[in-house]
C-alpha cells in the first residue's frame, strides 16, 4: 500500500484529533436537546453558546449574529433565497460572479426562474472581478452583491473590503460565500462591510454537514426552516450540539494557528508551483501568484485530460482533483477555468492540489516525481501531442 498523501483539502479536511474529542462528550454524555428545561440540558445549552461566541469572535461579529446551518450549500441558499424574498418591495437584481460555488450559481438560476435579474461579473485572466465593472453592474433595482470570498478550485482572493465598500456606499446588501477563506484568511465583517457571510466547518478541520450563515443585525431576512424556535426562530431543527462544539473548536483552532500555518503552506505551495511550472514542459499555473489561498496550487498541463491524471495519481495514493468534469457527468469543463479564459483543452487538463497543515515537502517531492512521470506516459499516448511534436520538428 501506499502512504497516503492526501492534496484536496478544498474538497474536505481531516477532522482534527482535539475537535474530535470536543464533541465526543456531546454524543456520550450530554445528549439533552438544548431546548430542555431541565437542569441536565443545560450543558448542551451552553456548549452552543461558547462555540457561537467561539466562531463570532473570529468574524469580530456578535453571537446572536451567528446562525448554525447544515453547511455550506444550505448558507448560500440561505442568504440568497431569503433576501430576495426579504427586499421584493425594493427590486429583483442580484450580482454575483462566474465564478461562485454551484450552491451560489444553481440558486441564481432557480431565482431566475421566480422572476429575479441577474448579473454573473466577468472575472480577468487570474479570476479576480473588476470593481468598475461591479459598480456599473449596479442599478436602482439591485438588492444584493453576492461575491465569493477566495474560489475554491483556482484559489484567488476577491477584493472584499472594496466590494463591501462598494455595497455600502449604494445601500446594497453584500454577501460572501467565505468558505475557502474562514479560518484560512484574516475577516473582520465590519471592517469588509459584510451584511451576510457562509461558512462551512468540513473545510477547516470541523467535522461534516454544519456551517453557519452570519446575518448582520438589522438585515432583513426569512426564516428558511420553519418549526421550532432554534436559532432565534430563523432556522428551525435541534441543534447538532456534536456538530455545533465541533465546528467552536475548529473555529478557535483555526485562528490560533493561522499564521504560523499560513506561512507554512504559503511556502510549500510556491514550492510546489516552481517546481511543476519549471520541470514539466507546457503547465500553466491558474488563478493568482498572490492573491491567492494558502493552501490552493492549480495548474493545467496541455495535452493531457485531468480525469486520467487523478486515475493514475490515485495508483500512487496521490489525492487531488480536476477541473474537467467527467465524472460528474458533464463533458463541459470547470465553469470558473472557462471564465478565466482558458480554452477547453487546456482547461481539462487541469489539476488542482491543495494542501493541509500536514503537507510536508516530501509529499511534494513524491508528488512532483510521479506526477513528471505521468504526464510525459500520457501525453506520448497522445495523438494532440504527437501533432504538436512532429509540428516543432
Ligand atoms: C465546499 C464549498 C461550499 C459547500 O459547502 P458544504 O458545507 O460542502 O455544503 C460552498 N462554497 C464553497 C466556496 C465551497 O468551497
Amino acid at each position: 500500500m501506499n502512504k497516503l498523501i492526501y492534496l484536496d483539502n478544498a474538497a474536505t479536511t481531516k477532522t482534527a484529533p482535539e475537535v474530535v474529542e470536543a464533541m465526543l462528550p456531546y454524543f456520550t454524555e450530554y445528549y439533552g436537546n438544548p431546548s430542555s428545561v431541565y437542569d441536565f440540558a443545560v450543558h448542551s445549552k451552553e456548549a452552543v453558546t461558547k462555540a457561537r461566541e467561539q466562531i463570532a469572535g473570529v468574524l469580530k461579529a456578535k453571537p446572536e449574529e451567528i446562525y448554525f446551518t447544515a453547511g455550506g450549500s444550505e448558507s448560500d441558499n440561505w442568504a440568497l433565497k431569503a433576501a430576495f424574498e426579504a427586499y421584493k418591495a425594493k427590486g429583483n437584481h442580484i450580482i454575483t460572479t462566474k465564478i461562485e460555488h454551484h450552491a451560489i450559481l444553481h440558486t441564481c438560476e432557480y431565482l431566475e426562474k421566480r422572476g429575479a435579474k441577474i448579473t454573473y461579473l466577468d472575472v480577468d485572466e487570474n479570476g479576480i472581478v473588476c470593481l468598475e465593472e461591479l459598480e456599473k453592474a449596479i442599478t436602482p433595482e439591485t438588492i444584493l452583491i453576492s461575491i465569493m470570498f477566495a474560489n475554491n478550485e483556482i484559489g484567488s482572493v476577491q477584493p472584499v473590503k472594496e466590494i463591501g465598500m462598494i455595497a455600502r456606499e449604494h445601500g446594497i446588501l453584500f454577501h460572501t460565500d467565505a468558505v475557502q477563506a474562514f479560518g484560512q484568511l484574516a475577516i473582520d465583517v465590519d471592517e469588509c462591510n459584510i451584511d451576510m457571510l457562509s461558512s462551512s466547518a468540513h473545510k477547516i478541520n470541523g467535522p461534516k454537514g454544519i456551517g453557519f450563515l452570519y446575518i448582520r443585525k438589522g438585515v432583513k431576512i426569512r426564516s428558511f426552516v420553519h418549526g421550532g424556535a432554534q436559532e432565534r426562530k430563523r432556522r428551525a431543527g435541534t441543534e447538532n450540539v456534536p456538530g455545533i462544539v465541533g465546528y467552536g473548536a475548529a473555529a478557535e483552532r483555526a485562528v490560533n494557528t493561522m499564521e504560523e500555518r499560513t506561512a507554512k503552506e504559503i511556502q510549500l505551495r510556491d514550492y510546489l508551483i516552481s517546481r511543476l511550472t519549471s520541470e514539466i514542459p507546457y503547465v500553466k499555473l491558474n488563478g493568482d501568484p498572490v492573491k491567492r489561498l494558502p493552501n490552493n496550487v492549480n495548474v493545467s498541463f496541455q495535452f493531457i485530460e485531468g480525469e486520467s491524471l487523478l486515475l493514475m495519481l490515485d495508483s500512487y495514493g496521490i489525492c487531488g482533483s480536476s477541473g474537467s468534469a467527467c465524472t460528474s457527468g458533464s463533458l463541459d469543463p470547470s465553469h470558473v477555468l472557462l471564465a478565466i479564459g482558458l480554452p477547453h483543452e487546456i482547461a481539462h487538463g487541469s489539476l488542482r492540489l491543495t494542501l493541509s497543515e500536514e503537507t510536508t515537502k516530501e509529499d511534494l517531492d513524491y508528488t512532483v516525481e510521479k506526477l513528471k512521470e505521468i504526464v510525459q506516459n500520457l501525453r506520448n499516448m497522445s495523438p494532440l501531442y504527437e501533432d504538436f511534436v512532429k509540428k516543432q520538428k
